[in-house]
């Protein structure tokens, strides 16, 4: 039984929910509220655990737009349920789709839009408006993206969008990378294994989970690059620290996960955020 919305304080203006399984470590919550005191607004946001399973997830979903819910974060493993969910309303015109979740097959921002369930995906945009902000100028770069899972795939459309040179999709699984290619059809697009990158990176992007289990990537000693970008945070990264060693400029992806919840922030609100010496 989920009881959240049950414990819905009514004095807020604006009701949101993050939901996942786990949920605990989430930073969703912390992070909007700090948007909200930036931009003056009366919000609430709750941290949701659901039971994997798409009912349970629908049941949550519904229930807390039923009781006057504003906006909802999904995280993982909801974010295919959630396109799913947006896709199979969409067939009776009760649920929309943005291009971004469309061609990432995942939601991340939940709303009612002119009366209708909007899923809209938030991370790819999230992360390159955090390079950006980093002085990484995208535009005629060489990028390597490391992985094929949903984050690569939410991440692909709009680093096209940035004009990027090339995007070298390269995973472990190498059919993974292939398909996606297919998928964006773009000759932009190139992928291979996790060992044959190109030799000209000037951006690497890992997008891979391998963080989680202090196993190192398989790279050639000789592999340089401009930037280097974990998705990741929060971690020690030996993918940073092996580009750190080659005076390369890195990041982890704390940025990505602020811009991304910026995004939604204005998708629910129409308050724009500004991240300019941001901190929570
Ligand atoms: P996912 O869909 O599960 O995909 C995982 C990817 O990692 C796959 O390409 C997989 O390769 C690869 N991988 C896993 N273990 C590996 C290993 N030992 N060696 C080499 N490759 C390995 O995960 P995801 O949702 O795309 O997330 C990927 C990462 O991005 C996670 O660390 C996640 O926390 C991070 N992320 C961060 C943000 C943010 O806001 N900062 C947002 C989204 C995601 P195979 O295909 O061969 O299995």
């Amino acid at each position: 039984m989920h009881t959240s919305i049950l414990s819905l304080p009514t004095s807020a203006d604006y009701h949101f929910i993050v939901i996942g399984n786990p949920i605990a470590h989430s930073k969703s919550p912390e992070l909007h509220q700090s948007f909200a005191k930036q931009t003056g607004l009366n919000i609430h946001y709750a941290r949701q655990l659901c039971p994997n399973d798409f009912d349970s997830f629908v049941a949550v979903a519904a229930s807390f737009f039923n009781g006057g819910g504003t906006g909802l974060n999904i995280t993982v493993p909801f974010k295919e349920m959630a396109f799913e969910l947006c896709q199979t309303l969409s067939q009776t015109n009760q649920g929309n789709l943005s291009e971004y979740a469309l061609v990432a097959g995942a939601v991340n921002t939940l709303a009612i839009k002119d009366g209708k369930l909007y899923g809209d995906n938030t991370d790819g945009r999230g992360l390159v408006a955090d390079l950006r902000s980093k002085g990484v100028d995208l535009d005629s770069k060489n990028v390597v993206i490391l992985g094929a899972g949903g984050a690569t795939r939410g991440a692909i459309l709009p680093l096209l969008n940035a004009n990027v040179k090339s995007l070298h999709i390269a995973n472990r699984t190498v059919e993974k990378a292939e398909n996606l290619a297919k998928m964006f059809d773009d000759n932009r697009i190139t992928f291979s294994n996790l060992t044959d990158l190109p030799n000209n990176v000037d951006v690497i992007i890992n997008a891979t989970s391998i963080g989680l289990s202090g196993e190192k990537l398989p790279f050639n000693d000789d592999l340089t690059t401009d930037f280097a970008y974990d998705m990741m945070y929060g971690k020690p990264s030996a993918f940073l620290d092996f580009f750190k060693a080659k005076n390369a400029n890195i990041s982890d992806g704390l940025g990505m996960l602020v811009n991304q919840g910026a995004l939604s922030f204005e998708l629910w609100t129409g308050e724009k955020v500004n991240l300019t010496d941001f901190t929570f």
